[in-house]
């Protein structure tokens, strides 16, 4: 674990002493502060003078008194562990002030709100989600932040169907309201989360190979959010299983026309299925169509295949070197030297450039910086949808 913030401790060292200060003159409105122990504050010093900050920072927490003025820095406090990891001192933070009669109820909503972050990220989702829905009957003012948490929740435990019905009555309460450039952004925004949601559906009924059920989901993916390829590409792997390859490929061209950057995610199926109809030559054609107007070394790359696979080495190697001149990658380095192996005398040079492009990530978040060799429609790391790409690099 990282050391703590020496800022932060700081920050607190000084939050007690002033706290104690401005108590002085508060000491009617919380009798609980006068039973904080004095000698956590001294043994905190101790702590931080011994160089031990993790235990200076916990004594300095509990020798903090909880009043209305304190409880902002509480908050922050439990807020800053948790973001560091430490969800069991965030969630005895929280637990506590909740346990302060004293305390208003807007305050002790807050608490309850920042608790119930705290237990999903120590993955207690059942106990967030009623923490949740206890809130949301208590209080309008964090109902709009309770039901964002519920989602996540309701996402976490992969339950579509509470996740639905959650995001719908919110999608009618931003239809239900005067139309802004930013009420109809966010309306298409549920849009697309709804259709995630039955894509997400239709994947776990793949699962068990109930492809009636999946297809249905698909098609009300689709109905939500027609411009995501997301369930063309789930109906496609049905039409496979149910024996419609010529439907199967005919979706998959159209999912590459409509969102040409997701073809390395199905150019599998898509040669399957030109494979099986004897067509593979339609891909050359569909790839070099796409290059015309993106310039995109991945697709360059999967057109290279293309060529190689129909044992044309020499129009293979040419795409890769126009992809070198225009806009170099890694990968088309490495490709590059593939081809050219018998004119490279060094092995060594190939190697090189095999490891310089192993060595970077396939997809990135474009959101929170998430990196890693798989593809995810919800970025594992921050949670938000179809975030993840691959960069040329
Ligand atoms: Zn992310």
């Amino acid at each position: 674990m990282a050391e703590p913030n020496t800022l932060l401790l700081a920050l607190l060292f000084l939050a007690v002493a002033a706290g104690w200060v401005l108590g002085r003159g508060a000491s009617g409105r919380d009798e609980e502060k006068d039973q904080t122990p004095p000698s956590q504050y001294y043994l905190g010093l101790n702590f931080l003078l011994d160089g031990e900050q993790e235990s200076a920072l916990k004594a300095f927490s509990e020798a903090l008194a909880v009043n209305a003025e304190t409880f902002e820095t509480h908050i922050t406090f439990g807020s800053l562990l948790r973001k560091r990891g430490e969800v069991d001192n965030a969630i005895k933070i929280h637990q506590s002030l909740l346990s302060r009669t004293k305390l208003p109820d807007a305050q002790k909503n807050q608490a309850h709100l920042e608790l119930a972050k705290d237990f999903i990220a120590a993955g207690l989702l059942d106990r967030a989600e009623q923490l949740l829905k206890d809130l949301i009957e208590l209080s309008t003012e964090h109902e709009a932040d309770a039901n964002i948490l519920l989602l996540e929740v309701f996402e976490a435990s992969r339950d579509w169907e509470q996740a639905r019905v959650l995001a719908e009555s919110q999608l009618k309460q931003v239809l239900a309201a005067t139309v802004t450039p930013a009420s109809k952004a966010k309306a298409d925004k549920m849009k697309a989360r709804l259709c995630n949601y039955c894509c997400e559906a239709a994947e776990d009924q793949e699962v068990n190979k109930a492809w009636t059920a999946a297809r249905n989901e698909a098609a009300e993916g689709l109905r939500w959010d027609d411009s995501s390829i997301w369930p063309h590409l789930i109906m496609a792997r049905i039409d496979v299983e149910e024996g419609a390859t010529q439907q199967a490929f005919d979706r998959l061209m159209s999912a590459a026309k409509v969102a040409p950057n997701r073809l390395p995610e199905f150019i599998d199926p898509l040669r399957e299925a030109c494979d099986a109809l004897g067509c593979r030559g339609r891909l050359v054609s569909l790839i070099s169509g796409l290059l015309e107007t993106r310039d995109d070394p991945q697709l360059r790359s999967l057109l290279a295949d293309e060529y190689l696979s129909n044992g044309n080495e020499a129009a293979a190697l040419e795409i890769i070197v126009q992809g070198l001149e225009k806009k170099p990658t890694s990968a088309l380095l490495q490709k590059a030297l593939e081809l050219m192996s018998e004119q490279v005398s060094c092995p060594a040079v190939v190697e090189a450039a095999q490891k310089l492009s192993i060595k970077q990530s396939t997809y990135l978040c474009g959101v929170c910086g998430f990196h890693g060799p798989s593809f995810y429609w919800q970025c594992p790391g921050c949670k938000n949808w179809d975030t993840l790409y691959r960069p040329a690099r």
